[in-house]
């Protein structure tokens, strides 16, 4: 868990004397217990800021898309982290055999989570344990999600960056678990179907 916490001790300290830009996005849920600059120690001005219910990344939420779009693209962002947390209210109500309403066509996003990773829930016994498992699964779809954009696809191809991390926060014990996304590893692997650009394996 402390994997996180060092990452961004060394990186503040190499960064926040040396220019004062928004260097990271974040991407979180709306949960207020989940406060992004606390959790990570920033301070304003430090992080660019997106949260929604269960820190989803649509294809078709094209608020989301124009964050992710102007942070790469205008603020040249180098970090993009995804940060779940266990005990989301909104990963607990996707696995609720209940009529939300509007929140059904938004929960719909972790069910498709739960379908893509069925195998590996469903041999998890503990209810707790694979509630736990869905929530970290769903922030690496999210991270996956992120880099099918042909703006991080893009700019990690001129620039390399940004990175994308994914991260779940533990309210109780007030400690980030780093998922250690592969970031390098599954660009690769959405390549043969999400590339958006023809040139994309140019060096
Ligand atoms: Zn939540």
């Amino acid at each position: 868990m402390w994997h996180a916490y060092l990452w961004l001790h060394c990186y503040r300290r190499n960064v926040r004397h040396r220019i004062r830009l928004t260097v990271i996005r974040y991407i979180g849920c709306s949960d207020s217990r989940v406060p992004a600059n606390e959790i990570m120690g920033l301070e304003a001005g430090e992080v660019f800021v997106h949260r929604n219910i269960a820190n989803l990344v649509p294809n078709v939420d094209l608020n989301v898309m124009f964050v992710i779009n102007y942070a790469v693209r205008h603020l040249q962002v180098k970090h993009i982290i995804v940060c779940g947390h266990y005990n989301c209210g909104g990963v607990k109500a996707a696995l609720t055999p209940a009529d939300l309403g509007l929140l059904n066509p938004w929960l719909r996003n972790i069910r498709d989570v739960y379908r893509l990773h069925e195998k590996e829930l469903d041999e998890i016994t503990d209810e707790g344990s694979r509630y736990n498992r869905l929530i970290e699964l769903n922030v690496v779809e999210s991270c996956r999600n992120i880099i099918k954009t042909a703006a991080v696809q893009q700019s990690y191809r001129d620039h390399q960056y940004p990175v994308v991390h994914g991260w779940v926060f533990d309210l109780r014990e007030g400690l980030i678990k780093d998922l250690k996304i592969d970031f390098e590893g599954v660009l690769e692997d959405v390549k043969k179907i999400y590339s958006l650009s023809s040139d994309l394996n140019r060096k």
